[in-house]
């Protein structure tokens, strides 16, 4: 049976800790605080930075948000450059995906890196892979430093193990693959072009999976080398149900380490959204 990786729990312990920094913080005078721009009227997206809003605000971080149900370029870039001259605003994190007319890649250049809480810009993407980062101190993108931080709990060690990551995205599986890479890992990216995944993921000591599209993609059993560590990022619904990309149930009777999903992955990103803020407001 494997050991359950939980992030929820580990989460909260963070978030405690976070909370009395953040405490410290005001009693100097700052007051943390995040800027969160949403464009656009997706739901989903609105959800999103409401639970952003509620996790600032259980650890005394202040948040403000601007909705923009139909901006152009020129009035989010305005907006982002007045948030960066802003000194009362120590993060600034625009919620994705942008509606069509927009690019994700211009309106994160706007970004001060100094703000850049979910440590997308180039400038902070090119410390992650020069390797001049400190996974305390610099702005890494959230999901993968909520990973390595749940793997570091776990104390699942790194070095030598074959990684295969299922996902090579900006946002999860290349910045993940370079932090595992840095802890020795030998890491292989997978893609939806990956021609025969089983092959890769039943040799992997240690499998990610962030794809999200159940039912058509899940990672069974079969898929699995018995005492593996398998972490799932991935998030689909159904029915209004969130589940991840493993079937965990049978996964969890052969892996060594499994997160659950809800409850893995998901509480560590948010968590470490609070912690880049942190580091942001320079404490
Ligand atoms: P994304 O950019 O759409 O990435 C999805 C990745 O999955 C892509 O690399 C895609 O390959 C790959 N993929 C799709 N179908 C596949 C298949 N059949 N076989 C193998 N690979 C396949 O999305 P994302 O933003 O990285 O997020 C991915 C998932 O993680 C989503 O479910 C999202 O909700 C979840 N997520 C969770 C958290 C969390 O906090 N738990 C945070 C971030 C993301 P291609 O590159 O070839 O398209």
């Amino acid at each position: 049976m494997a050991a359950i990786m939980d992030g929820e729990s580990l989460a909260k312990t963070l978030k405690k800790d976070i909370a009395a920094r953040v405490s410290e913080l005001r009693k100097k005078g700052t007051v943390p605080k995040l800027a969160t721009i949403l464009v656009g009227s997706r739901a989903a997206s609105k959800t999103y930075v409401r639970l952003k809003e509620r996790d600032c605000e259980e650890v005394g971080i202040s948040t403000k948000t601007y909705e923009l149900p139909e901006a152009s370029e020129r009035e989010v870039f305005d907006l982002i450059g007045k948030l960066n001259e802003d000194k009362s605003v120590h993060g600034i994190l625009v919620q994705m995906p942008l509606p069509p007319h927009l690019s994700g890649t211009n309106v994160i250049d706007r970004i001060s890196p100094e703000k850049d809480v979910d440590g997308l810009h180039p400038l902070n993407v090119g410390k992650l892979w020069l390797g001049t980062y400190d996974l305390e101190k610099d702005l890494l993108p959230c999901t993968p430093k909520g990973i390595m931080k749940l793997l570091d709990h776990y104390k699942v060690e790194l070095a030598g193990k074959h990684v295969v990551i299922i996902n090579r995205s900006n946002l999860v599986g290349k910045p993940l693959s370079k932090l595992m890479l840095d802890r020795h890992a030998t890491v292989t990216l997978c893609h939806s072009k990956t021609k025969d995944l089983k092959e890769h993921t039943k040799k992997a000591d240690v499998i990610v999976a962030a794809v999200g599209c159940r039912p058509d993609f899940i990672i069974t059993e079969d898929q699995v080398k018995a005492g593996a560590v398998v972490v799932d990022a991935g998030i689909s619904f159904i029915e209004g149900k969130a589940c991840g990309d493993i079937d965990f149930e049978k996964i969890k009777k052969k892996a060594a380490y499994v997160t659950p999903c809800p409850g893995g992955v998901g509480p560590m990103t948010r968590a470490m959204l609070l912690h880049n803020i942190l580091i942001a407001a320079r404490e």
